[in-house]
């Protein structure tokens, strides 16, 4: 079959890359280059603990919060685009404790066979930069630590079997000597992984091609036109794809993407940023997410990479340097003498994020051989290898997922798009305060 995948980020590639190893015959086709979105400047924490949806009890407070705040993590700017309210109005409702509570039961179990499909990539000879010694949270404060024991507590409940230790006082240091002496201690999640993400995309992008695969980039896509049998996508160089199937894995762009074929997708733009620098002093030994400023620290070799801000309704790609600069203040915060001093990268990045912060994955109802893969918020890393390997097998085999079945597209009811919470699984599950929503 041929199968054309719009969008060369982790879960374009992901997906593209299953299909290839099935022996279709695949292009993924982008805008710009493959990798270069959302998907390359992240975090890169393949993190099952932290899979809750950002939209949880206390979202209506924070937004409120938002839209007045200049140094919080969060930001809400109104967009003047028609739907942008509606959208609000609906992540909001999905925060209701009864519906963040059945969601994050839905991502957990979901995550929880990620890191696998990370082993499956190397198994078959997918080459990235991995490393495997757990994800750290690091407290300033004691009841944060003390509460997110008891959040660890409910994780538990919900399935989660990775191992957990907690360090106070003295132990930090012998833990990880960059971690800045006097926090009130650290939790280890010591089977969270993390990878450097640009190689991740750039492993995939050559396993494809190594396939039998072609990559186009610099072509955007600007027409899906459906026929009786197959599909023409149409590219910004005047090109037609003829295509069985069609994966749309544009990240936020996939609303305007599907607009014209009468198809609504309640997704959202929020952009984050980072730095990546080498530097002097001692270098995080694991990644380490910074609680009370919610900033992620992510070490790759000799660089270490400080991200962070969740700036809802922003889909500009201008890097705002107080933004930028206020991560990396709050990250040296807790570090105890690593300093920057060489900065390879600033980048700038959107999330894609659905109404009740869940990824929408599956066929388009009506649209014989369309298929939708995106709406991965904070966790398309995560997520990707997951998504790709189920698509795959959805879209080559006709082989409904049982797994993505919270996921679809069809959740979302009416003209404004609120999820239907009856079609989430696991509704008998409630987790109670406090959540931690992440912000990787
Ligand atoms: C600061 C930050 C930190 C993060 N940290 C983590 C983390 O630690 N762990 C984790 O799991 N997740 C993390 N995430 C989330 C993760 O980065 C995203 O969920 C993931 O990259 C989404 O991948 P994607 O393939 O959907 O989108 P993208 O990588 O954005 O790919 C979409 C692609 O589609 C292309 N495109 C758009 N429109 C068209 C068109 N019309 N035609 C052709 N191509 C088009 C774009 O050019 C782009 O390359 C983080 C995000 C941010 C911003």
């Amino acid at each position: 079959m041929n199968i054309v995948v719009i969008g060369a980020g982790i879960i374009g590639l992901s997906c593209g890359y299953e299909l290839s190893e099935f022996g279709h015959d695949v292009t993924v086709v982008d805008a710009g280059v493959a990798g270069a979105g959302g998907s390359a400047g992240n975090a890169g924490w393949i993190t099952p603990f932290l899979s809750s949806p950002r939209a949880a009890p206390g979202a209506v407070r924070d937004a409120v919060r938002s839209f007045t705040s200049t140094d919080g993590p969060a930001r809400m700017r109104p967009h003047p685009e028609l739907g942008f309210a509606t959208w609000v109005i609906n992540f909001l409702r999905a925060s209701s404790k009864a519906r963040s509570s059945r969601a994050t039961a839905s991502l957990q179990a979901f995550s929880r066979n990620a890191i696998g499909h990370f082993d499956s990539l190397a198994d078959r000879g997918v080459a990235f930069e991995q490393y495997t010694n757990g994800l750290a949270v690091v407290f300033k404060e004691r009841q944060n630590l003390d509460h997110y024991q008891q959040l660890a507590a409910k994780k538990r409940s919900l399935g989660y079997d990775g191992g957990i230790t907690v360090y106070r006082g003295a132990d930090v240091a012998a833990f990880d000597p960059a971690i800045r002496r006097g926090v009130a201690g650290v939790m280890h999640l010591e089977s969270e992984r993390h990878v450097r993400p640009e190689t991740l995309t750039a492993g995939l992008a050559k396993a494809i091609v190594a396939n039998g695969g072609t990559i186009l980039e610099h072509e955007r896509v600007v027409e899906l036109a459906p026929g009786p049998q197959k599909w023409t996508v149409v590219t910004s160089e005047n090109r037609s794809l003829i295509a069985d199937h069609v994966v749309v894995a544009a990240g936020y762009p996939s609303r305007a993407l599907l607009r014209p074929l009468g198809i609504s997708i309640p997704v959202e733009a929020s952009k984050g940023t980072s730095m990546t620098a080498r530097g002097e002093g001692v270098t995080p030994s694991h990644p380490l997410k910074l609680y009370e400023n919610m900033v992620a620290c992510s070490p790759f070799g000799n660089a270490v990479r400080l991200s962070g801000t969740f700036d809802i309704g922003r889909r500009d790609t201008t890097l705002n340097r107080k933004r930028l600069d206020m991560i990396v203040r709050q990250g040296l915060g807790y570090l105890e003498d690593w300093r920057p001093t060489e900065i390879d990268i600033e980048w700038v990045g959107h999330r894609s994020t659905t109404v009740d912060d869940l990824p929408i994955i599956g066929p388009v109802p009506g649209q014989r051989g369309l298929y939708l893969a995106t709406g991965h918020g904070t966790l398309g890393v995560t997520l990707g290898p997951l998504t790709g390997a189920l698509a795959a097998r959805e879209i080559a085999h006709q082989q409904e997922q049982q797994a993505l079945e919270p996921f679809r597209l069809t959740r979302f009811k009416g003209p404004n798009k609120a999820p239907d919470v009856s079609r989430l699984t696991h509704p008998q599950t409630h987790i109670e305060q406090p959540t931690d929503t992440g912000l990787q």
